[in-house]
């Protein structure tokens, strides 16, 4: 694997990657700068795809979907998966060295990141020879099951938040369920959804199963998500890209999963344990700077208790260490100067509404000078309509409300359009039962949170969080169509029910 340049170019040139389509590096007329947030400098280089690159793209995978892939068993495609699960773990230090620099994110973070990506490839490698169809109690005369099949061609759309882990979770279980794939990362971190193509095609993934396209949203990602060759769409980013690319999908009429963002609640009662619930509360809203969609970006703490909490978080968010993410510093930078100034602009309006606890803005010092670094921010006393408590920062900030009754806390979760994830903290399993049979989110976190990625459990939102389910064996479902099988099993015999009709 070469993980520095996928294009041989000016060796004074920063590395150069290519699209990756029908198993081939393919070069650009146009390349796009990639920036390292720690010091605001580009450092590669890579491909700018737009609609010509996008059709060879699709091109390539109907090919390889109709003549190879979708012919394979089972098993061999799970052969072939936890091969790139071996090879993604053989090439983890120069992934995760790439990951850093693409994102900003701690060295630590981005291992993990592909010990995860990893894991969706074993997992689904395993699971898909589980995923069978059903047989259905129908007439006498009839014998009908079902099928679960491959769409065929399916699109993702990623962010640039985890872009290995978030491009693995979403095309491993549409590669093991026989579809072939596009995939389009984000323009600012697109780095190792290339090197996984690269790994793919090492692993003995054939050529054209996995494309991959970079460029910029509004061309490559436009362009995908229109493309009438596509049968699946598959999208994770923000809301509003999301709304446009379901009204793509809508003109092609295919199904389309949303992973979008979140506001997620931290629900805390009397009885919780501090020791177990301060470091993940803290963790929840400062891994990667906050820039992940299940951040727990919001507390919501018992009066009884709230002095208390708010006293030992703050301290916990002064004992960070910031800094750049090859250093594996706590907190890394932001991804961009414009993701930047949107955080500080939620910390102004906070700073002036809200109590501030601690941080508020950028780091003192001159290592903060260049790159993107935000404080970890508590902000106490948020009004729950305030911007800061209903709209989505994607940096390290934590709103404080608190609350007297289970219903106000309930009320105060609720108070937001996104239902992603919820935490509870609390010893009393008939409260957390309560809780999590009560909240509108699409996983609730019990004297936990986030259950250590959790590659096995389902995933997606409720409310404007998305639609859907990625991760878990759920996902296998939502890459495959049902097909309904029905035989006759006396065909030569006429029978009266033959003459009850047809539906539809
Ligand atoms: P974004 O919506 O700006 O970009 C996501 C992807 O869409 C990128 O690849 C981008 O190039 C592409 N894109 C942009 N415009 C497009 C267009 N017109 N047509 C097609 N594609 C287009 O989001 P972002 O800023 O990269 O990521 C942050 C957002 O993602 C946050 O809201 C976060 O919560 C969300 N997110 C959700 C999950 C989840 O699983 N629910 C995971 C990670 C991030």
């Amino acid at each position: 694997m070469n993980v520095h340049a996928n294009v041989p170019v000016n060796p004074a040139a920063p590395p150069h990657h290519a699209a990756v389509i029908a198993g081939k590096h393919v070069p650009t007329a146009e390349w796009i700068d990639v920036l390292d947030p720690a010091d605001g400098r580009p450092f590669a280089r890579v491909a700018r795809c737009g609609a010509a690159e996008t059709d060879e793209a699709v091109a390539a995978a109907r090919e390889t979907y109709e003549h190879t892939w979708r012919d394979t068993t089972p098993a061999e495609r799970g052969r072939v998966c936890r091969r790139i699960a071996d090879g993604l773990r053989a090439g983890r230090d120069l992934l995760a060295e790439t990951e850093t620099r693409d994102t900003g994110k701690p060295i630590g973070q981005s291992r993990t990141d592909v010990d995860v990506a990893a894991r969706y490839f074993e997992f689904y490698g395993g699971a898909i020879e589980a995923l069978g169809g059903e047989t259905l109690i129908s007439r006498p005369d009839l014998l009908a099951f079902t099928l679960r099949e491959p769409y065929g061609v399916c699109g993702h759309i990623i962010p640039w938040n985890y872009p290995l882990q978030v491009a693995a979770r979403t095309v491993a279980p549409a590669l093991a369920a026989g579809n072939c794939c596009v995939l389009k990362p984000a323009e600012d971190a697109p780095l190792t959804p290339v090197l996984l193509a690269g790994i793919a095609l090492e692993a003995g993934l054939p050529p054209g199963a996995l494309n991959v396209v970079p460029g910029y949203g509004h061309e490559a990602g436009a362009a995908l998500a229109a493309h009438p060759g596509v049968d699946h769409l598959a999208f994770t980013g923000s809301r509003e890209v999301g709304a446009s690319v379901m009204a793509a999908a809508a003109r092609n009429i295919v199904p389309v999963t949303l992973e979008l963002g979140g506001k997620s609640p931290h629900i805390v009662l009397p009885d919780y344990d501090p020791a177990r619930a301060v470091p993940l509360i803290v963790a929840s809203i400062t891994e990667h700077a906050g820039q992940n969609c299940s951040a727990g970006s919001r507390l919501l703490v018992h009066a009884a208790v709230h002095d208390e909490l708010v006293a030992a978080l703050a301290a916990a968010f002064r004992a960070l260490r910031i800094g750049p993410g090859l250093t594996d510093p706590d907190l890394g930078p932001l991804i961009s100067a414009p993701q930047r100034e949107r955080v500080l602009g939620h910390l102004r309006q906070g700073r002036r509404d809200c109590v501030t606890v601690t941080g508020g803005g950028i780091p003192a010092g001159a290592a903060y000078e260049q790159g993107f670094y935000v404080e970890p921010t508590l902000l106490d006393r948020v009004d729950p309509r305030h911007p800061v408590f209903t709209e989505e920062i994607f940096g390290p900030v934590l709103a404080v409300t608190s609350f007297d009754t289970l219903g106000e806390a309930v009320r105060l979760a609720e108070a937001t359009s996104y239902g992603l994830a919820a935490g509870v903290w609390t010893r009393d399993v008939g409260t957390a039962h309560r809780l999590a049979r009560q909240l509108r989110t699409g996983q609730v976190f019990v004297n936990n949170y986030s259950a250590a990625g959790g590659v096995e459990l389902p995933f997606g939102g409720c409310k404007r969080s998305g639609i859907g389910v990625e991760k878990g064996f759920e996902a296998l479902r939502e890459y495959t169509r049902c097909k309904t099988v029905a035989i006759h099993t006396r065909p030569w015999e006429s029978s009266a029910s033959d003459e009850e009709g047809c539906e539809g």
